[in-house]
């Protein structure tokens, strides 16, 4: 009798998803079926069928009886920065009194206090707090994480925070791919932006001379980069063998999602003020249109961008990440997931689509879906089927998470 380290059976509805991301998102592409189990061996899914007949065939190792609840594949997070030193919610708090952001940041506040909090922490520091929002995540069923360095800024530390990173998921079950991001222009390079660039330059370097980077990454925005220097960081980036993706159009409409077309770019992240005329870009360029719907929150700004109708129109994969930053601190996909219902207006399968398969492909990774081969990823929720995603939200609704083969929450008695 083959044997299974894990069987999960008596599925009351799984979504398997195809290998390809979701242009068109209905019941039939996605692949959902009922009285399922799913058989994993050496982190990988090894079958998938009716549960009668999977459950006979394998001696399991841990079996779990899913009592007719929804599976799904592992959650991927495309969008994170999950190296950071300290917190700001005291400046939460002025901006709720009505303090601006320009006022925050004469205080010493903002992103430039979270650069100096990082730059100050050592690596063993900045890796313990990342391996426990790791472990966090992995119990609210994020199987794979994309995160950034950006806190940094000068060579040694950006260096730092990917190391950390790179370190900080040592022996946890949950893959975690690394981005260098050009973040913003550091303070004491205000009034000296193209010495930064060069500078920047010798990181790109460095990193990929390092390979502790997949990809490059720049936030072309007001208050960052501009729409040429996001260009030549991410043609330098590609030069040196990195993949390209971009933050863009958050805060103001400079013409920087248009850059897809002069570079390949597995992803645009943010969109909250891409004209629904761009939509057309990606669906020439194959680019993925990744949304960050709990950092609309957190901007306390929620506007429905109006691009998701025309992405959806024209077939573009839409995935959702949660840019989990200081700024932004919520870490779970699973949550990003259930508010992209209300604040993207994405249905509950669409959501599922673009936390799992449309977000593996984004960060062009295995995963986000249970097939054959596929990574032993898998969800077990206290809900009976999908169309609970987003109806209800607000706490953690995972049973049993499986990364990479691994049980690694199992509620399930
Ligand atoms: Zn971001």
């Amino acid at each position: 009798m083959p044997k299974a380290d894990v069987l999960v059976y008596n599925i009351g509805q799984v979504v398997l998803f195809p290998r390809k991301p979701l242009r068109r998102v209905s019941p039939e592409a996605a692949g959902i079926k009922e009285s399922y189990a799913i058989a994993i061996r050496d982190g990988n899914v090894v079958e998938v069928g009716p549960s009668g007949i999977v459950k006979s065939k394998y001696e399991c190792n841990v079996c779990i009886n899913a009592e007719g609840r929804l599976v799904t594949p592992g959650l991927v997070d495309p969008h994170t920065h999950l190296i950071f030193a300290g917190s700001r919610e005291d400046e939460f708090e002025l901006k709720l009194m009505g303090y601006t952001y320009l006022e925050i940041l004469k205080r010493g506040g903002g992103i430039y206090r979270t650069v100096r909090m990082t730059r100050n922490s050592s690596i063993e520091e900045l890796i313990d707090k990342a391996r426990k929002t790791l472990e966090l995540v992995l119990s609210g069923g994020t199987t794979t994480v994309e995160t950034k360095s950006g806190y940094g800024l000068l060579p040694e530390h950006e260096i730092k925070m990917l190391e950390a990173a790179k370190r900080a998921s040592k022996d946890l079950p949950i893959k975690v791919v690394r981005t260098l991001l050009a973040h913003v222009i550091p303070e004491e390079y205000l009034d000296k932006r193209s010495d930064y660039i060069k500078l920047f330059d010798s990181i790109i370097v460095e990193v990929s001379k390092r390979k502790i980077a997949k990809y490059i990454d720049v936030f072309c925005d007001r208050g960052a980069f501009n729409v040429n220097e996001s260009l030549h960081i991410l043609r330098r980036g590609i030069e040196e063998g990195l993949r390209a993706r971009m933050h863009a159009d958050q805060l103001e409409y400079m013409g920087c999602s248009l850059l897809a077309e002069k570079v390949y770019l597995d992803s645009i992240d943010h969109l909250e003020k891409t004209p629904p005329k761009n939509a057309r870009i990606f669906a020439v360029t194959g680019t993925v249109a990744t949304f960050t719907p709990t950092s609309m929150v957190a901007m306390m700004e929620i506007e429905k961008p109006k691009l998701v109708g025309e992405l959806k129109r024209l077939g573009v994969p839409i995935a959702v990440g949660s840019d989990y930053n200081p700024n932004n601190m919520t870490p779970l996909q699973q949550t990003t997931m259930d508010i992209s219902t209300y604040i993207l207006g994405l249905t509950p399968l669409e959501a599922l689509a673009a936390a799992t398969v449309n977000a593996a492909w984004n960060i062009r990774e295995e995963g986000g879906q249970l097939i054959p081969r596929a990574p032993g990823d898998l969800i077990v929720w206290d809900m009976e089927n999908y169309r609970w995603i987003g109806y209800t939200w607000g706490y953690d609704k995972t049973l049993a998470v499986i990364s990479k083969g691994k049980v690694w929450k199992n509620l399930i008695s």
